[in-house]
C-alpha cells in the first residue's frame, strides 16, 4: 500500500501517509522499532517505485479523501522503513507539489551525510530528524545502524541540513530506560539540539511493543528531567509519549484538556489553578486523575507539576 490513511497526528494535523520503501527496509534496527527487527539492513539509496507511479497513486488517494468528505492537511513520507533509502525521494516530492498539500518527510537522520539526500529534503515542507544519541557507543546500542554509517557525519550532516533548510524542522528523540535517559546523556543530546535550534524538538518514549523485550521508557521523573534539560537549551519542546495531545486544548472539558495538554507539556500547579478558574472546574478533578494513575505529580525547581502517565499504547501508525 504505497498511500494509506488520512491519520490524525497532533504535529501533523490530517495526514496522508507514503509507504515509498517496502517493509522493512532500513538503515538502522532500532531497539524501540515497533515494526520489529529490520528485515534488510541497508544504506545504499536505491529505486523501489516509479515516481510516476508513487504520484499516481496519492493522487487517487486525495480524490477518494476528499470524495468521501474529509480533509488532509498533509502529505507524509513515514514508510516501514528509512525514507531517504528511496532515491527517487526529491522527484516523489516535486511531482506532488502540483497537488497544492504541503509535504512531510520523517526521517532517522542516517543518511543526511550525503548531499543528494539533503538537497530531496529541501524540497520537503516539513521534516523530522530523529537524534536519539550523540555519542557513539549509545547510537550503536540504540539504533543499531548498518555498519557502514559513522556518527559523526550524520550530526554533521544534520547541521548542514539546519542550515540550509527554509522549512519547518523538528527533532525526534526516542528516550530509551538506562541507556539515553541518565543525566549526563541527556545534557550531551540536548547540547547538541540547541545548537542545532529545530522548530520544535519532541521528546518520545517506546509505547508501543518494540523490536526487543528490554526496552522501556524511563519513568516520569526521568521524563520531566530531560523536558526542562530541553528546554535550557531550546525554545520550543514537546512531548510524544503517546497520546494526541492538544497543548491548547481549552474546550471547557476539563478532564480532556488536563490530559491533552499535559501530554504534551507539564503542567505547573499554578498554571493548572488557573486553567481550573477558567473552565470553573475544581481541584478534586485533579486529585482524582493523580488518584486513578492517568496524572501524576512531580517536583521540580520547587514547584509541583502535573503530567500525564505514560505507558499506554497508541493505535496503529498514529507516530506521524
Ligand atoms: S529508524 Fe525507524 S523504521 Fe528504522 S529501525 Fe529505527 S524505528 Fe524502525
Amino acid at each position: 500500500m504505497i498511500a494509506f490513511g488520512p491519520v490524525p497526528s497532533r504535529r501533523l494535523g490530517r495526514s496522508l501517509g507514503i509507504n515509498n520503501i517496502p517493509p522493512k527496509i532500513c538503515t538502522y534496527s532500532c531497539v524501540y522499532c515497533q515494526l520489529g527487527r529490520t528485515l534488510r539492513m541497508q544504506a545504499d539509496r536505491r529505486a523501489f517505485y516509479e515516481p510516476e507511479e508513487v504520484a499516481r497513486v496519492v493522487a487517487d488517494k486525495i480524490a477518494r479523501t476528499r470524495e468521501a468528505g474529509e480533509s488532509i492537511d498533509y502529505l507524509t513520507f513515514v514508510p516501514d522503513g528509512e525514507p531517504t533509502l528511496d532515491v527517487h525521494l526529491g522527484r516523489e516530492i516535486e511531482l506532488l507539489r502540483p497537488l497544492g498539500l504541503p509535504t512531510a518527510v520523517i526521517s532517522n537522520s542516517s543518511l543526511i551525510w550525503r548531499q543528494d539526500v539533503r538537497t530531496d529534503l529541501l524540497a520537503a515542507d516539513w521534516v523530522s530528524l530523529k537524534v536519539d544519541a550523540v555519542d557513539e557507543e549509545m547510537w550503536r546500542r540504540i539504533n543499531r545502524p548498518h555498519g557502514s554509517l559513522e556518527l559523526s557525519s550524520i550530526l554533521e550532516g544534520v547541521v548542514a541540513f539546519a542550515r540550509e533548510y527554509t522549512g519547518e524542522l523538528v527533532t525526534e528523540t526516542m528516550l530509551v530506560a538506562g541507556v539515553n535517559d541518565g543525566e549526563r546523556q541527556l545534557e550531551e543530546i540536548a547540547d547538541y539540539l540547541g545548537y542545532l535550534q529545530p522548530d520544535r524538538a519532541y521528546l518520545s518514549i517506546p509505547t508501543r511493543p518494540p523490536a526487543e523485550v528490554w526496552p522501556r521508557p524511563p519513568d516520569e521523573q526521568v521524563l520531566h528531567r530531560a523536558y526542562w534539560i530541553f528546554c535550557d537549551r531550546m525554545e520550543r519542546v514537546e512531548y510524544l509519549i503517546g497520546y494526541e495531545g492538544n497543548a491548547f486544548a481549552f474546550t471547557g472539558d476539563v478532564v480532556q484538556d488536563l490530559l491533552d495538554i499535559t501530554a504534551v507539556h507539564p503542567m505547573r500547579e499554578d498554571a493548572v489553578s488557573d486553567y481550573l478558574a477558567r473552565a470553573k472546574g475544581q481541584w478534586t478533578v485533579v486529585r482524582q486523575l493523580v488518584a486513578e494513575g492517568q496524572l501524576v505529580e512531580v517536583e521540580h525547581g520547587g514547584h509541583t507539576f502535573y503530567l500525564r502517565k505514560l505507558g499506554v499504547s497508541r493505535g496503529p501508525r498514529d507516530g506521524v
